[in-house]
């Protein structure tokens, strides 16, 4: 089950869920980069229980 933030409203581009660390499958992680593209933002995560960095690809429109 995915997790939203109490005070995100559902389907703000800011919350991704179902991010699941591809190691440990935590999907608490923290956003190191974003860089953007014409059709998506690209994301530099890091997970918080295995610190493993993993890119996650969100599509803008
Ligand atoms: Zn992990």
């Amino acid at each position: 089950m995915a997790q939203v933030a109490q005070d995100e409203k559902p389907g703000s581009p800011l919350q991704v869920e179902g991010v699941a660390c591809p190691d440990c499958g935590c999907r608490q992680s923290e956003v190191l980069r974003t860089v953007r593209r014409a059709m998506a933002n690209l994301r530099m995560r890091k997970c918080r229980s295995c610190n493993r960095r993993f890119w996650t690809a969100e599509r803008t429109a």
